[in-house]
């Protein structure tokens, strides 16, 4: 396989620089996950380091997943993708009975009802929220170096707004440690400050851990902790074959401790590194780069220095474009139906997303979309592999596939280094697979995989909604699953698929079904989708009414950049003016989009004062902005839909009457009618380049088109 066909110079100088320091800072859309993934594979193709001995960080568990999708599909099985934490869990599993003795304690899922015991012992208060801030405070100190005893000292560095008194939190958080300790429990936190203390302290357990890792990958490195950092030191050591690719304009996890400045200082700290910036977008259209350079070039202060602008690498698509609505009813119907036109047009439903600030507003679309028949996942929702039918079904799974095993000892082509890794990491084969595998089996993955699925409900027709249908719904997400591997792995057959669903359990990764997407802006990073609605962009909401500081409030704008920039092609951004149909309308549309957006989101019927663009009320210059009644600052306000309805009927008139298409209306006079709408003879005149003939010839049917495109 040609790994270096595909990428652009500065991607592939990434890829083929040796085993040693890599740093890529560029912005989104560049290339960086894909760079990493080719430069993994290149370098075990040049032999530079066995499969075994890399480790790649990603930053969610669906990213983890995804890498090792994507990696297969370049040849490369059985890398170690993980997160932070899982790759710390898996660590401590191995070394915890040798180093400090007996079974890893067991990991604490939720910490609340041991922060809630803390909160009462030291006085402090219960409630839910206060009980969420005093949790969120451990995680940032924790995530930060600091214990109990440094709180206060961290706090007054690092300039913390406190949510409760910091003398409060540090009472809090000295109790749960204590009762945390006697309970023989660890919490996510605890996974990696036991590792990095394991290696630095264990020698031995040091050197037979960094003779079996020798090359380290992270992607998103622009949101890595304190904590984190110190992780990857220890499994470092003195070496450095560490890559990593970030973007300081994605920083979104401050609040949590996490900081550029890794990123940022790379090459001071390996000067030898090899650094490479990349700035053109494959992502997104010019007018999702425009939007998105824009966004980011209101940010101040320190990381605006780090300002990377996006030069856009794909032909022109749809304008973005900006909606206010009077609630968020109103605003998530009117969002449904586009995405139900969307889908009703070809487009799968899992090429689009909405995305928003906070989980609870996931409710109003989740209903929606739901009146709108459209299928949608949730980000963040139930967990997949928490349902009874999938742990039923990965458990009829891996009972196929032992029989299998049993029946052709030999031939099982698929087994992978994973779980024998956890008890004897040093003879962890380096290929990833045995070879003898048969050709036959993998097209058989599939089929074999739904007859296994037959036994346990997976009928070939769909039952009706309901329970029933919930239960098919996830088997065939099962099945799904099982097309991706088959897809990026001919060789991999039933036991290939445990693994890959235990490596998913693990992680909690719930497999796309075919639905729209709904997450937080958060959970949205590093993701990509065709069509992005970004929803509920009001002050108080993005940015959030807790961020105060001016920090704060740039971490806001990077989470807007963050969303503007996972969209390929269609972005809608949306807001409502009150909560509640019939409410007061006393919110206002986000800060952020003051100067991005027109000042009345709504079209205007017809233009403003002749001359003067219509958004902004500035002279307009150029033929094309006065044809346009809009300057070329302002954002373009036409509705993509009827851009793409007045295309069509424009591709049937100009065959119809042969003639070719720019002699009905050229592209600037289409972009025009889409953008003022025009409802009635004398607005449609009102457009430059449209007289009399035009009217005649045309009229009814745009003004058609206008009317029925609402
Ligand atoms: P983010 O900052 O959002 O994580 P990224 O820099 O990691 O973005 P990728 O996800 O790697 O970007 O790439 C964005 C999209 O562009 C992907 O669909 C990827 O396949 C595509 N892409 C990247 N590089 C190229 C290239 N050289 N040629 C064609 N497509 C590319
Ligand atoms: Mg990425």
């Amino acid at each position: 396989m040609d790994l270096l066909s595909g990428l652009d110079d500065g991607q592939r100088a990434a890829v083929l620089a040796p085993s040693g320091p890599v740093c890529v800072l560029a912005g989104a859309g560049t290339g960086k996950t894909r760079t990493i993934t080719h430069r993994i594979a290149h370098l075990v193709a040049a032999g530079a380091h066995p499969v075994s001995e890399i480790l790649a960080v990603t930053f969610t568990t669906r990213a983890a997943g995804e890498m090792r999708m994507r990696l297969r599909s370049l040849g490369v099985a059985g890398v170690q993708a993980r997160t932070f934490h899982s790759a710390a869990l898996k660590q401590l599993r191995y070394f915890w009975p040798r180093s400090v003795g007996g079974a890893l304690w067991p990991v604490l899922e939720h910490k609340m009802r041991l922060v809630a015991i803390a909160a009462r012992r030291a006085n402090a208060g219960t409630d839910s929220a206060t009980l969420r801030d005093l949790a969120s405070e451990i995680e940032w100190a924790k995530a930060t170096l600091a214990g109990p005893g440094d709180y206060l000292a961290a706090v007054t560095k690092h300039r913390r707004e406190t949510p409760l008194p910091a003398e409060t939190v540090a009472r809090v958080f000295a109790v749960y440690e204590s009762v945390k300790q006697e309970a023989e429990q660890l919490d996510f936190d605890d996974l990696l400050l036991h590792t990095c203390a394991i290696l630095e302290e264990d020698e031995a357990v040091a050197r037979e851990f960094r003779s079996r890792y020798r090359c380290f990958v992270v992607d998103e490195y622009q949101d890595v902790t304190p904590l984190q950092q110190r992780t990857l030191d220890a499994w470092l050591g003195e070496r450095d074959q560490l890559t990593v690719v970030g973007d300081a304009n994605q920083t979104i996890y401050s609040f949590a401790g996490s900081s550029p400045t890794y990123l940022l200082g790379f090459d001071s700290r390996f000067p030898h590194a090899t650094v490479v910036r990349l700035e053109r977008d494959y992502r997104s259209t010019p007018q999702v780069v425009t939007l998105a350079n824009r966004v980011i070039a209101g940010a101040s202060g320190p990381a605006a220095r780090h300002r990377l602008r996006l030069v856009a690498a794909l032909p022109d698509g749809p304008a973005a474009t900006f909606a206010e609505h009077p609630d968020e009813a109103t605003e998530a119907a009117s969002v449904a139906r586009a995405a139900s036109a969307l889908i009703q047009g070809g487009m799968p439903a899992s090429g689009i997303a909405v995305l928003y600030r906070i989980n609870a507003q996931s409710e109003v679309y989740e209903e929606a979309l739901t009146s709108e028949a459209v299928p949608y996942v949730v980000r963040g929702g139930e967990r997949f592999f928490a349902r009874p039918e999938v742990r039923q079904a990965i458990s009829v799974l891996r009972g196929a596939a032992q029989r299998a095993h049993n029946a052709d000892i030999d031939s099982e082509p698929d087994r992978e280094p994973e779980r024998e890794s956890e008890r004897e990491p040093e003879r962890e084969p380096g290929g990833g697979t045995t070879p003898g595998g048969t050709a036959g089996r993998q097209r058989a993955l599939v089929p074999t995989v739904r007859a296994v699925l037959a036994t346990i409900g997976l009928s070939d027709e769909p039952p009706a909604p309901g329970a029933l249908r919930d239960k098919w719904d996830s088997l065939l997400a099962i099945v799904t699953v099982a097309e991706e591997l088959a897809d990026a792995d001919s060789a991999a057959g039933l036991t290939a698929l445990v693994t890959e669903l235990d490596q998913r359990a693990e992680a909690q990764h719930a497999p796309t079904v075919d639905g729209v997407t709904l997450a937080s802006l958060h959970a949205a990073k590093g993701l990509e989708w065709d069509a992005v609605f970004l929803v509920g962009l009001t002050d108080g909401t993005l940015p959030i009414q807790h961020a105060e500081t001016p920090e704060d409030i740039e971490e806001e704008r990077r989470l807007l950049y963050v969303g503007v920039t996972r969209a390929r092609s269609r972005l809608a951004l949306s807001w409502a003016l009150s909560r509640t149909a019939g409410g007061r309308r006393t919110r206002r549309r986000s800060r952020f989009l003051t100067g991005l957006a027109p000042d009345t989101a709504t079209p205007r019927p017809r233009g403003g004062a002749p001359g003067r663009c219509r958004t902004c009320g500035g002279r307009l210059g150029t033929p094309a902005e006065i044809k346009i009644g809009r300057c070329a600052r302002c954002p373009a306000t036409a509705d993509p839909e009827l851009v793409e309805a007045l295309r069509t009927w424009r591709k049937t008139r100009s065959a119809q009457d042969s003639v070719p298409a720019f002699v009905v209306f050229s592209d600037a006079t289409l972009l025009a009618i889409a953008e003022r709408r025009p409802t009635d003879d004398s607005a449609l005149l009102a457009i430059p380049g449209i007289g009399r003939s035009k009217l005649d010839n045309y009229g009814p049917e745009v003004i058609g088109i206008v009317t029925r495109t609402r």
